[in-house]
């Protein structure tokens, strides 16, 4: 039988599916051909009769429940005219009652006995837990003997859904589709599957959706799974491929040189793990095979000595290096101490030079033409050995004499495609190194950030001082608020400096323009919170209310994104020299600000931030002799989850840990879809914090494939999918511009 039917075809043109449900498809959950839609899976499978669902009602979830009719009753509404339907419905542990107003012809079906499966949103009025106006579906009643036979011990599934389109809606699309629709051809060899033993594609589809038993789901869900790691694996197979054949050019160290005088003038004995990572990255710059390495360490760890030692060493081989900050803020502090790094061995050109020195040139895209212009020659003509910039530098057109290294800080907002942006700008590709103070898992390296070597510096260098972070609960006592603003008073009173962060700036209730986080964890707080959440603090309003309050007399200072580059500059340069004590900011400072004199930070409305962003904020203080002091401030009441995530970062300073947590905390799309740009994450099933050995497994198998057919000419259905993932990210990209 031969139904045409493709998982290429448009869904409005698939049987049994008219242009009203084809639109609402496409509107509500962005499926628009029958492969969108068979790859829309359950989100969880209930079972007939099942009795979990009712005992784990939350308030204010949107949730399906199966369960039994218990009791229906009508009457006339006492304000309105027509007639309040009442039907309470039980799983034998818990009652809900389902209310529909005006309801005279609502409620068909609803018999005493019958079951059903119920959809809609949870509300309790006194002790009675409610479905207002839900969404229902009676299950067939036991007098339809061919139909009890279908759900007798079925698993239904549950679909992610809207109210614009049910799960049942959903269910009964997918049932039409499915029975018409011919096995697709099979991305996998059938070497792989018969190796791995995985089940056929047009099985698996079949049974993620109507699955009849349990042991057939796990098998096809395991096969899907493959699908997803696998397209994965052999598209950054065939990048690594291509990646070889298109070379770096070699950066072997010199013995004498920049690098060389640099490491003899430095004021204090590089870590072992510096040390480490310094011989790795020297290797692997001296040879033609790209380097792509990701550094991880904790904030204050030393990184960005490891990476201006590794620019140096392109310098001394004739190349030039770009510095790649998520801020102006940042890349203009980055300028500003590599400078104080090196010394007259960044002072090319100017008196007083050492022999061997380079430049460094800044470029934003807020400088002054003329600033601008200078950077631009500098880089062109190559007089400037490191070239530090935002986005701008790889947005713009920026040309360099011999680009060979591309280190980004920071990976939150680099994802794949601004890399290979910036890779195309060298004649040959720069060697890349990325580097983070917010760990990632390795599988996360391998897949979201398209492959990268990971490096880690494990030690913090010696005479840090540790930081003490403490929840300020002012919701249950204000009054340690008070408390908080003392402890700055004191810090300041010991010559010491000190932050306090809002999430917002203020005025016009937008948060930070162009300093938001990339990863868009700073809007974290507000998925457990009510769109009624007072707004959150900002900067406009906070620092006033200090200087004429708790902190009055103290030298305040204002930072945040929508500041004029030379202000922000300005505010920067006064805080470093000590001429403001207090920096009342947004999360501007979250990175890279290395001020070792500041001492303590206050974050207001901590849980309006995620996890690694705190740890990140935090990082600000303690990165001189005296300990740092955090306190995070918050509304949240004990025992919420915005509190016990605030609990969990005060009680630890390991990242690892806390990234973990946080990816925890986060849905798997999100993790994706702040590094990849991707609308809606390719990766359904896949769990890059699960799945770590079949990712691996299948990066090996991947990259066995791509070796012998790097172009899968004898894997026609595998590079279309290939085609199409690559397709969907590239679409993603331009669109993002
Ligand atoms: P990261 O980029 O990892 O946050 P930095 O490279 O900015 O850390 O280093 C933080 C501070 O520590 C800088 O002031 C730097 O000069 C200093 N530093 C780096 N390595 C060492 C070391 N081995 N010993 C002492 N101080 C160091
Ligand atoms: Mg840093």
């Amino acid at each position: 039988m031969s139904s045409g039917l493709s998982l290429q075809t448009p869904l409005r043109r698939a049987p049994g599916i008219g242009d009203k449900t084809a639109k609402a498809l496409a509107d509500a959950l962005d499926l628009h051909t029958v492969g969108d839609l068979l790859h829309h899976f359950p989100r969880r499978y209930a079972r007939h009769g099942e009795h979990t669902d009712l005992a784990s009602l939350v308030e204010g979830e949107d949730v399906t429940v199966m369960a039994q009719v218990q009791s229906v009753s009508r009457r006339p509404m006492r304000q309105r005219r027509g007639t309040m339907l009442s039907v309470v419905v039980g799983d034998g542990r818990r009652a809900l009652t389902l209310t529909f107003f005006n309801a005279t012809w609502q409620g068909k079906g609803l018999e005493p006995g019958r079951w059903g499966l119920f959809a809609g949103r949870v509300t309790r009025f006194r002790e009675t837990w409610q479905l207002n106006h839900p969404h229902y579906q009676v299950l067939p009643g036991d007098d339809a003997a061919s139909e009890v036979e279908e759900f007798a011990g079925a698993l239904i599934p549950v679909y992610p859904a809207t109210s614009a389109v049910t799960t049942w809606q959903l269910a009964n699309c997918i049932k039409t589709v499915l029975q018409v629709f011919p096995a697709p051809p099979d991305p996998l060899p059938d070497v792989l599957k018969d190796t791995r033993g995985l089940v056929d594609l047009g099985a698996a589809l079949h049974d993620i959706h109507r699955p009849p038993s349990e042991g057939a789901l796990d098998a096809a869900r395991q096969r899907l799974t493959w699908d997803e790691a696998f397209a994965l694996q052999v598209t950054l197979a065939q990048r690594r491929h291509a990646a070889a054949a298109s070379p770096s050019r070699a950066r072997p160290p010199r013995d004498s040189g920049v690098l060389a005088s640099f490491d003899a003038a430095l004021p204090f004995t590089l870590t072992a793990g510096q040390r480490d990572v310094g011989e790795t990255l020297a290797a692997e710059l001296a040879v033609s095979s790209p380097m792509h390495r990701l550094l991880q360490g904790e904030v204050g760890s030393g990184k960005t000595v490891c990476a201006l030692r590794a620019m140096l060493q392109v310098v001394d081989a004739g190349g030039q290096a770009a510095l790649l900050a998520p801020t102006e803020v940042l890349a203009a502090q980055h300028a500003r101490s590599l400078r104080a790094m090196l010394g007259p061995l960044g002072e090319a050109g100017e008196l007083g030079a050492a022999e061997e020195a380079t430049r460094i040139a800044l470029l934003t895209g807020s400088m002054s033409a003329a600033a601008r212009r200078r950077t631009l020659a500098e880089a062109a003509s190559g007089e400037a050995g490191i070239v530090v910039g935002t986005h701008a530098l790889i947005q713009e057109g920026v040309e360099f004499a011999d680009l060979g290294l591309v280190v980004v800080d920071e990976q939150h907002r680099f994802g794949v495609e601004q890399r290979d942006a910036l890779r195309a700008k060298g004649r040959q590709p720069p060697h890349v190194l990325v580097m983070t103070a917010t760990p990632i898992p390795r599988t996360v390296a391998m897949t979201v950030f398209g492959d990268l070597e990971t490096s880690e510096l494990a030690e913090l260098p010696a005479g840090r001082s540790p930081i003490a972070s403490h929840v300020v609960p002012v919701s249950d006592k204000p009054h340690f608020l008070d408390r908080a603003w003392t402890r700055i008073r004191e810090e300041v009173g010991k010559g010491h400096q000190a932050y306090v962060v809002c999430p917002r700036i203020g005025d016009d209730g937008t948060p930070d323009p162009a300093e938001e986080p990339g990863d868009g964890d700073g809007d974290e707080g507000a998925a457990d919170s009510g769109a009624d959440r007072r707004a959150p603090l900002a900067v406009a309003d906070l620092a006033p209310l200090l200087a004429g309050g708790p902190l009055a007399g103290l030298r305040l200072g204002v930072l945040h994104g929508r500041l004029p580059a030379d202000e922000k500059d300005a505010v920067m340069r006064d805080f470093t020299a000590g001429r403001i004590d207090v920096l009342v900011a947004t999360t501007v400072i979250e990175v890279g600000v290395d001020v070792p004199n500041a001492t303590a930070m206050v974050i207001m409305d901590a849980d309006r931030f995620g996890v690694s962003q705190l740890h990140q904020l935090r990082g600000r203080v303690g990165r001189g002799s005296a300990p740092g002091l955090c306190l995070l401030v918050t509304e949240a009441f004990g025992g919420t989850p915005a509190r016990q995530r605030l609990d969990a970062v005060a009680a630890t300073s390991d990242g690892f840990e806390l990234a973990r947590l946080d990816l925890e905390q986060r849905r798997e799309g999100d993790v994706l879809g702040a590094a990849q740009s991707g609308r809606r994450s390719r990766l359904r099933l896949l769990s890059l914090l699960r799945d770590v050995e079949l990712i691996e497994t299948a990066r090996e198998e991947a990259s066995r494939l791509v070796a012998a057919d790097p172009d899968l000419r004898d894997h026609p259905a595998l590079a279309a999918t290939v085609a199409a993932m690559v397709d969907a990210e590239r679409a993603e990209y331009l669109e993002k511009g």
